[in-house]
Parts: structure tokens; C-alpha cells; sequence
């Protein structure tokens, strides 16, 4: 049940320059639970977003001038902000995203985090100091902000891929634009209501909805802008990555994946049928640090399988508002149609379903949670990023064979196994080609720690004390004619 909450949040104007601006043009938002339209937003362009960079551009002097201690607290109350009003943000999530609400509330707990983190290192940021190799000349290294910084960011977690961003931008001194997904723009014009509310400068904080590549364009061609930061699919990302870096902008990318999750013969089997739930069921499969291809040693193939498809059929599909429900709908039609392609292709080369396998009975999007059985390399499942509920599981003999099946991608974000032997933990971590490896769990998200791939998976980190430098020039200083 939707409770009011949510209202205050649900802005219909873009927050640009510190003002709340209605366009004439609008984009429908729906619910992807029932199709319902939730309202609109404006359809911006090139000039808005020209407006809110000359903004972030004009106040980045005032900004960057603020004290390490000021620019914290900021971030602290933002973090606050978020937190106050869980509940109400949690639901707005629900609503536009669909996932359950358990999960919304969580997104939100986990956006916020980001701003506390970033609030207790931003007074953290030192530089160096150089032995010199002159007796009459010192050598200091300072940090500075970036500058004015662009984001352009998925429809998977409205909020924490904003959050995680913004946070490490204001830490470090400097403004920033955020270009939302068309299909999730309120949780981002929800943390514009909070940016006005904690009193942020005008334009240090802006979000602008609209369409993306004239949006996008403006972002990488405006002198103005310092640094592109991108959160999406790698053909988009490696797009504006050309277009910026043709421009010398800095770039930040976090693209999609294609995880591997390998189950040892040594593995805890219970633990693991857990954290590949976890991992692979979470927003209905589409994370982009979700397992998609699960690899099973043979002598717990079955034993696996079974126990896995098991829960499977027990996770609940529904609205994600509806209380414990753990699978809400997917995106969008193209997402089901995506998903049916994978399991038709595995099954016509054949791989077997264990559970799922179908659109739910519920209509719409919502797609029954699947297991399939027998799948192998050269289906486009093992290959291609699924982001959606369907689980293959794939055999594997030794050590070398699931390395080497684990590393056959051009993805290299998140990683994942279960062993219980200390020696293969340590030999299969240092093997596998992954900015994240996780051994013995199915979660690995946190802000302290650095989220990012390598690969076709993206460059740059976010999160920990690594997410920070992504926002900050080094200057090196020479004092020189100091005498002897
Ligand atoms: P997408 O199509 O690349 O869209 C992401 C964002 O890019 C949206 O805001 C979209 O705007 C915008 N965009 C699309 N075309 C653009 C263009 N020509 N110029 C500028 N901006 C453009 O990705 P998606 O399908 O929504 O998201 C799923 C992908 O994101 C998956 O591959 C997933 O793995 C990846 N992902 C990666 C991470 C990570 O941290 N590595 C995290 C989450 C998701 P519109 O919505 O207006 O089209």
C-alpha cells in the first residue's frame, strides 16, 4: 500500500541553479508495477543543461573555497537528510523502480552512506611533501577539486548511483549536474529537494531530466566541464568516454558486468545456495554486480542445483509495495524480451529449466525467478549480461578449468566464489581478472570499500578513501632560491 509520504518528494519541475524550473515539454514516468503513470517530468535539453554547467562553473570559486570542515558538514547533512526521510524516499523508489520495498528502503540506507562516508573524509584529504633533490629548493604535492563535474546515471538504483557520485564531488569542492535515467528521474529530483532544503550553494547540486544524447553532448563538449562520471551499459560508456576524452575531460566509468560466481566441491553448499540468491535475485537480477553466470564444480553439480532450484520457487514475485514480496516486476518489456531470449537460446542448445523459465502469472513485467541446468560457453547467456531473474548454472572439472571460464569475458567488475580452503581462496582471488572479488558472500556493496572494474567494465573507483582521488587534481609546487 502506497502511504503519502512519498508527495513531498515527488517534484515535477528539474532543480537547476538552486531554482525549480518546469519545462513545456514533459516525459511520462510510470510504475513499472502496474503501468500506472506516476507523473511528469520536463524534457530539457542543450540549453538547460548549458544553464546549469554556467551555474556550477560560476559558484565553484565559492565552493572549492569552503573549509575541508564546512564542506562535511554538508555532506553530513545530506546524509541526515536521507536517512530522515527513509521511509518516504524508499517508497518514491518503489514506485518508479519497482523493487521491493525492503530493498528501496535499503538503496536509500545505502545512498545515504555514501554522504557520511564522504563527510568524514573530506577533512581527510592531505598532500605531500618531497624530499628534495636540491639542497635550495622544497617540493609539496596539494590536492585540489576537479572542477565542474557531469553525471549521467542508470535506472537500477535511482539513488545510490547519484549518491556515490555526488557525495565524493562535494566532499572534494566541487559542483555537480546529474542527468537521471528517463525512466527513474524522481529519486533524483527528490535528493534536489533535499540539496535546497540543507541549504547547499545555488548550483553546487543540480538534476536535469530530458533527453540524453543532446544532454549528454553539452556535458562533453562544454568548456566549462572538468570530469564526466558515468554509471551505465558499456556501449553508451565507451561512447561518451570518446567524446569526453576527445575534449581532455577526466572520466569516471562504471559499466555493466558479467559476474561469475563459482561453487567449489569444498564449498559450505548452504551458504553458497544463499548468497548465489543474494547475489543473482536482487532487483530482480539486475545489477550489474549480479551473478550471471553461476559455475558449479562436478562433485556438487546436482547436489547444488537442487537445493538452489528449491528456494528458488519459494522467493515471492509481486509489487514491490506489497509486503514480502522479494521480486518485483522488471523495467521494462524490452528487459522480458531480453531474458525469454537468453533461456530460448540456452534451451535450443540444450540446457534445461530447473525453475522459472516463464513470464509470471502476475502480467506485465514480472518474470518467474529461473534456474536453468547444462548450460555451457557458447550460448549468449554466457556471454551476454542477462539483467534479469535467470540463473545458469555451468560444470567445470578443476581449479584451471573455472579460472579460466570465470575470465573468458570482456567484463571485469565483480567476481564471487565459495571454498573453504585458505590456500584457493588466496590462489582463485589473485586470479581471477576482476575489480571485485568476493569469497564466501554474495554481497560485496559497501562506501568504505572501492567499487569499481577493469576491462570493459569501466575505469575509475567509487566509494572509499580511492572514490575520493576520482575528484581531485594533484599539483605539484617548487619553492625554489631558499638560500644554501
Ligand atoms: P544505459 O542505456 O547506458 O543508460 C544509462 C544512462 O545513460 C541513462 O541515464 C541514459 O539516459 C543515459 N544515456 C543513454 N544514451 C545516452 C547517450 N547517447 N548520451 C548520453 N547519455 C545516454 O544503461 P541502462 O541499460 O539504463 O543500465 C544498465 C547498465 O548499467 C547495465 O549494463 C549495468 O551493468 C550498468 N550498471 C553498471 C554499474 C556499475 O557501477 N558498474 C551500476 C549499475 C548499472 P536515458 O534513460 O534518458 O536514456
Amino acid at each position: 500500500m502506497t502511504s503519502k509520504a512519498h508527495k513531498k518528494f515527488l517534484r515535477e519541475d528539474c532543480y537547476i541553479a538552486g531554482e525549480w524550473r518546469g519545462g513545456a515539454e514533459k516525459l511520462a514516468v510510470t510504475n513499472p508495477a502496474n503501468g500506472d503513470t506516476i507523473g511528469h517530468v520536463p524534457d530539457f535539453g542543450r540549453k538547460e543543461a548549458k544553464e546549469a554547467i554556467t551555474a556550477a562553473a560560476k559558484v565553484f570559486p565559492e565552493w572549492r573555497a569552503k573549509t575541508a570542515d564546512e564542506r562535511s558538514k554538508f555532506c553530513r547533512s545530506f546524509y541526515e537528510a536521507l536517512m530522515d526521510n527513509q521511509d518516504a524516499l524508499g517508497e518514491l523508489l518503489t514506485l518508479e523502480q519497482g523493487k521491493p520495498l525492503a530493498e528501496a528502503k535499503g538503496e536509500i540506507a545505502y545512498g545515504a552512506a555514501f554522504f557520511k562516508w564522504f563527510a568524514e573524509e573530506a577533512v581527510r584529504v592531505y598532500g605531500d611533501v618531497i624530499p628534495s633533490p636540491w639542497a635550495d629548493k622544497r617540493i609539496v604535492v596539494t590536492k585540489e577539486p576537479v572542477g565542474v563535474v557531469c553525471s549521467i546515471t542508470p535506472w537500477n538504483f535511482p539513488n545510490a548511483m547519484i549518491a556515490r557520485k555526488a557525495a565524493a564531488a562535494l566532499a572534494a569542492g566541487c559542483p555537480i549536474i546529474c542527468k537521471p535515467a528517463s525512466q527513474t528521474p524522481y529519486s533524483a529530483l527528490a535528493m534536489g529537494v533535499i540539496a535546497d532544503e540543507i541549504g547547499l550553494p545555488k548550483g553546487v547540486f543540480s538534476v536535469i531530466t530530458g533527453e540524453a544524447a543532446p544532454i549528454g553532448d553539452e556535458f562533453c563538449e562544454n568548456p566549462a566541464v572538468a570530469k564526466i562520471t558515468f554509471t551505465g551499459s558499456t556501449g553508451v560508456g565507451k561512447m561518451l568516454a570518446a567524446k569526453a576524452m576527445s575534449n581532455m575531460k577526466r572520466v569516471s566509468m562504471e559499466l555493466g558486468g558479467n559476474a561469475p560466481l563459482i561453487i567449489f566441491d569444498d564449498a559450505d553448499l548452504d551458504r553458497a545456495v544463499e548468497g548465489a540468491i543474494a547475489c543473482k535475485f536482487r532487483n530482480a537480477g539486475q545489477t550489474c554486480v549480479c551473478a550471471n553466470r553461476i559455475l558449479v564444480q562436478s562433485g556438487v553439480y546436482d547436489a547444488f542445483a537442487e537445493k538452489f532450484a528449491k528456494r528458488v520457487k519459494e522467493l515471492k514475485v509481486g509489487d514491490g509495495l506489497e509486503s514480502g514480496v522479494e521480486q518485483g516486476p522488471l523495467i521494462e518489456e524490452k528487459a522480458v524480451e531480453k531474458v525469454e531470449q537468453h533461456i530460448s537460446d540456452a534451451v535450443s542448445k540444450g540446457a534445461k529449466v530447473a525453475a522459472g523459465g516463464d513470464r509470471h502469472k502476475l502480467g506485465g513485467t514480472f518474470f518467474e525467478p529461473t534456474v536453468l541446468t547444462g548450460v555451457t560457453p557458447e550460448m549468449v547467456i554466457a556471454k551476454d549480461e542477462t539483467f534479469g531473474p535467470v540463473a545458469p548454472l555451468f560444470k567445470f572439472d578443476s581449479e584451471e578449468e573455472a579460472i579460466q571460464m570465470a575470465n573468458d569475458t570482456e567484463f571485469g567488475l565483480a567476481s564471487y566464489f565459495y571454498t573453504n580452503d585458505l590456500g584457493r581462496a588466496w590462489r582463485v582471488m589473485e586470479a581471477l581478472q576482476y575489480g571485485m572479488v568476493a569469497v564466501n558472500e554474495g554481497i560485496l556493496s559497501t562506501p568504505v570499500a572501492p567499487f569499481g572494474g577493469v576491462k570493459d567494465s569501466g575505469v575509475g573507483r567509487e566509494g572509499s578513501k580511492y572514490g575520493l582521488e576520482d575528484y581531485i587534481n594533484v599539483k605539484y609546487g617548487l619553492f625554489g632560491g631558499l638560500g644554501k
